[in-house]
Parts: structure tokens; sequence; C-alpha cells
């Protein structure tokens, strides 16, 4: 074989000198690239080196003429690199794609298209009871729920962030089909400002009206949805602040939440765990299994945060409820929070190491806080019976289960 290996002294050391400087840009090209990518930079900081360096390389192979196998070697790794500097742009640019955290409709998470509505037949709140309004507060009633932490003396204090006094008659009256969307703007800016600011960082507008189904038109109907829509859009806004490993969270407009996400394992290792009363929920099947349940602690975090605006949604909004109908706002919390719970324990047994990697990182302390946001939240929603229909019986799982989160605090 004439071509391989070369035999020439002075071609030997041209093709190795060849070799170095093509692997030297190759190599230089992958660093800036990946810091262009890792700080969140335009694709025009990433592309336009990538094009210099594309000609650079086709210089040095002209007066190089390597042989045939050379060049096919080449070319495999310039497409290796573009591949992966394609794959990562993708990954920053994954906000256009809502499917990587709810893939598919549960009781929380209607698909966009489906649409399955937040809102659960009437269920009566007592055994025989009637269709009327619930009174926010049951006189001579126990109340359903029992405050897991008073809002004002937990450990975070949410006691005003949902203003759910604030006046809203004058849109309810003036709501319709031609202006549900700035209504419901209008709606979070009263009663849950930090709601309002979310859906104003959306690049794309329209990805909060894509969960209003029934509601564009339908009071009842937009007042259930409206949660949902501003829990998806949590999801978007923290991905469009993240800069490559570090994770955000959007909380609202003064709290921002952010960590380097550590090696973690799949949160669908938690189902065994799981209480079979706890399992059988549609909350398990859509967050712990298939492309969903490969997800990382990072992401069971990132619902965690999102179920929490739902929730402080619901109750901005729980008396606009129609008095025969209960939607399912704190049993998305309570299940995320069993989660949490049950993946700490599963890491401090089975993954050290990713147990360490979270309780020494940023993400522990992000744990804690969005741990106890998430309770306060569940408090804040007790006068609301309305609000849940398996939260009692998620309230007694986590009250029985050993607290994890305990280990994190600092
Ligand atoms: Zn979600």
């Amino acid at each position: 074989m004439r071509e391989e290996p070369p035999t020439g002294g002075g071609r030997r050391s041209g093709g190795a000198l060849g070799w170095v400087i093509v692997l030297a840009v190759l190599g230089g090209l992958s660093v800036l690239a990946w810091l262009a990518i890792d700080r969140g930079l335009p694709s025009a900081w990433i592309l336009a080196p990538l094009a210099v360096a594309l000609l650079a390389v086709e210089v040095v192979i002209s007066r190089w003429r390597p042989s045939a196998t050379t060049r096919a070697v080449l070319a495999v790794l310039f497409v290796t690199l573009a591949g992966t500097v394609a794959w990562q742009l993708g990954a920053g640019t994954r906000p256009l794609d809502w499917r990587p955290f709810d893939s598919g409709a549960g009781p929380g998470e209607p698909g966009p298209l489906a649409g399955t509505p937040v809102m659960q037949p009437a269920v009566p709140a007592t055994p025989g009871g009637t269709s009327a309004p619930i009174p926010t507060a049951p006189p001579g009633a126990p109340p359903r729920a029992q405050p897991i932490a008073p809002p004002a003396s937990g450990p975070y204090d949410c006691s005003q962030v949902v203003r759910a006094d604030a006046d809203i008659d004058a849109i309810r009256s003036a709501f319709g089909a031609t202006n549900w969307r700035a209504s419901m703007v209008e709606v979070l800016d009263r009663r849950y400002p930090d709601g309002a600011w979310i859906v104003r960082q959306l690049r794309d507008q329209s990805f909060f009206d894509r969960w209003f189904v029934m509601g564009r038109g339908d009071w009842a109907a937009a007042m259930t949805e409206l949660g949902t829509a501003v829990h998806e859009s949590a999801h978007i806004v923290g991905l469009l602040q993240r800069r490559g490993f570090t994770h955000v969270l959007a909380l609202g407009e003064r709290e921002r939440l952010s960590f380097p996400i550590p090696r973690t394992f799949h949160r669908a290792e938690i189902l065994d765990d799981l209480p079979a009363e706890v399992r059988r929920l549609s909350y398990s099947s859509t967050y712990l299994e298939g492309q969903s349940g490969a997800q990382g602690f990072e992401m069971v975090l990132d619902e965690l945060n999102a179920y929490t605006h739902s929730l402080y949604v619901a109750t901005a909004v729980a008396r606009e409820l129609p008095g025969n109908m209960r939607q399912s706002g704190r049993d998305g919390l309570l299940a995320f929070l069993v989660f949490t719970q049950t993946y700490l324990r599963v890491a401090r047994v089975q993954h050290p190491a990713a147990h360490e990697a979270i309780k020494n990182g940023e993400i522990g302390r992000a744990t804690v806080q969005l741990y106890d946001r998430a309770e306060c939240a569940l408090a804040l929603s007790a006068p609301h019976q309305n609000i849940g229909i398996d939260d009692e019986m998620l309230r007694g799982v986590l009250r029985g289960m050993s607290d994890e989160v305990a280990a994190l605090r600092r």
C-alpha cells in the first residue's frame, strides 16, 4: 500500500506537523465553543470562530496534502466536533421545547394540545355534601389541611407573596374571548405579582397562552388553567437564564436561585422506594418513568419550584372556583416534597457520592430554601379546601417520612 503508513521522512514530519496544527485548532475550538456556550453567548459568537478555524484548517490541509485515509479521519473529527457544538447549542436553546420537563399530561400538567383540565370533577367537601360555595374559613369545622408551618413564623416568610384580597371584580366582569390573555396577566399583577413577572420574562409570549384551552372565554376554566400556565412559564424562564452547567430557578422578581449541577442519578430510581399509594398517583408515572424519569435531582427541584408557583396561583384565585369544584393545587407540591425526601434518602443510602455532592454543594442550600418555601405555600393555602384532592394522603405520607432535608441545613 503506497499511502499507509506514510514512508518518506520529509513527508512524515510534514504529516506530523499537519496533525499537530489541525488537532491544536480543533482542541482550541472545542474549548472556545464550550466556554462560549457555558456563558450563554449567542450562536454567532460560536459559529464565527468555527468558520475561521475551518478556513485555517483548510489552508493547512491544502499545503499538507494528506492521504485519503487522513482526510477521512479529519472529516470524521470535523463532523463529530460540529455535531457536538450543534448539540450543545441545541441544549442552550432548549427553552423552546417544553418536553424535557413534562413529558405528557400529568395531574397538574396538561399537555398544551391535549389540554387535560387541571380541574377535577366535583368532589363533595364532605360525604353527601352539597355543591354550595366552600367558605374560605368553614365555621365550626376543623380545617381540612393543617398548616405545616405558619406563614409568618416558618423559616421562610411568604405571607406577602400572594395578595388574595386584591380586587379583581372589574377584571372578572369584563373578561371575555377577546381580552382573556390581558385579563390573566392583570389577575396575576394584582394577586400574584411574581407570577406576572415570570410571564413577562418569557421570550416567546405565546408560550403562556398555549396552556389556556377552555379558559379563553370561560372564567372558571381560566382560573384553573392559570396555575399551569405560570408553572410551565417558570420552567422556561429558569432555562432562559441558565448558563451552561449552572441551573437557574425563577422564583420571582426579587428572588432567583442558581447552583452548579452536580452529578446525580435518575429520579426514576426512587420509584420503588415510594409507598404504593403514592406510586399509584399519576405524578409518579409522569415524572418518574420514561424519558422524564431519566432526569436528575436538579429537575426534581425545578418541579418543586414550578409546583410552588402552581399553588401560589391556586391560593390567589381559590375563591374564584365554583363552589362544587376542586382542583389539585396542593397535590403536585406535596408529591414533589415526598419525591425530594425520597430522593435524598435513596442518595444517602445507595449513592453516597451524589449525596455528598448535594449536601456540600450550593444545590443543598437551594433544596432547603425551596423546601421551606413550599411548606410556606402549603400553609398559606390551608384555609382553602377546594385546592387539594389527594393532599390529605400525601401529607400523611410526608409526615411519616424521615426528614432528609434536615441534614442539608447548615
Ligand atoms: Zn413542571
